[in-house]
């Protein structure tokens, strides 16, 4: 399908909607999730315009892939969970629901269930601070 640049990650990326940015670079854009399934919860944007993994470059991959592990150990830094989960969903078939390429940063304390997927907006204040958290512990 061809990609469609009205989606709100594109609308973030170009900076016609706004996002609580954790880390930027020339080929990626991480920034908290508005709905997160733990606290922590953060995306990873490939700025490239491709709607899966599939159809991203392979340097965009490579991009996405590093910023994702920073992001992944600057999360573990700041909250000290015991565990991640690194997820990307590519078709609406395996619930994609934002048609832009992105990776997920989810912690997952020990013992805890993660929230259900984009379904409960988090308070904007809080996800501040968590962003403030983790960017203080980006290396
Ligand atoms: P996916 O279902 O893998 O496409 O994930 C999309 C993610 O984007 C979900 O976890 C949503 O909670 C999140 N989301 C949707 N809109 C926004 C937004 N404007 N800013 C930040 N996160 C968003």
């Amino acid at each position: 399908m061809a990609y469609d640049s009205n989606n709100i990650f594109a609308k973030i990326l170009r900076g016609e909607a706004p996002c609580i940015k954790v880390y930027e670079d020339d080929q990626t854009l991480a920034f908290m999730d508005l709905m997160p399934q733990a606290d922590g919860h953060v995306l990873i944007v490939p700025k490239e315009p491709a709607e899966t993994l599939l159809e991203l470059s392979e340097a965009g991959a490579m991009a996405a892939m590093r910023t994702t592990r920073r992001i992944a150990i600057a999360v573990k830094k700041a909250l000290g969970v015991e565990g991640l989960h690194v997820m990307q969903l590519n078709g609406a078939a395996a619930g994609q629901t934002v048609p832009h390429i992105h990776f997920h940063v989810i912690p997952h304390a020990a013992g805890s269930v993660l929230r259900v997927h984009a379904a409960q907006r988090a308070d904007e204040e809080g996800l501040k601070a968590m962003a403030e958290r983790i960017k203080a512990s980006l290396d």
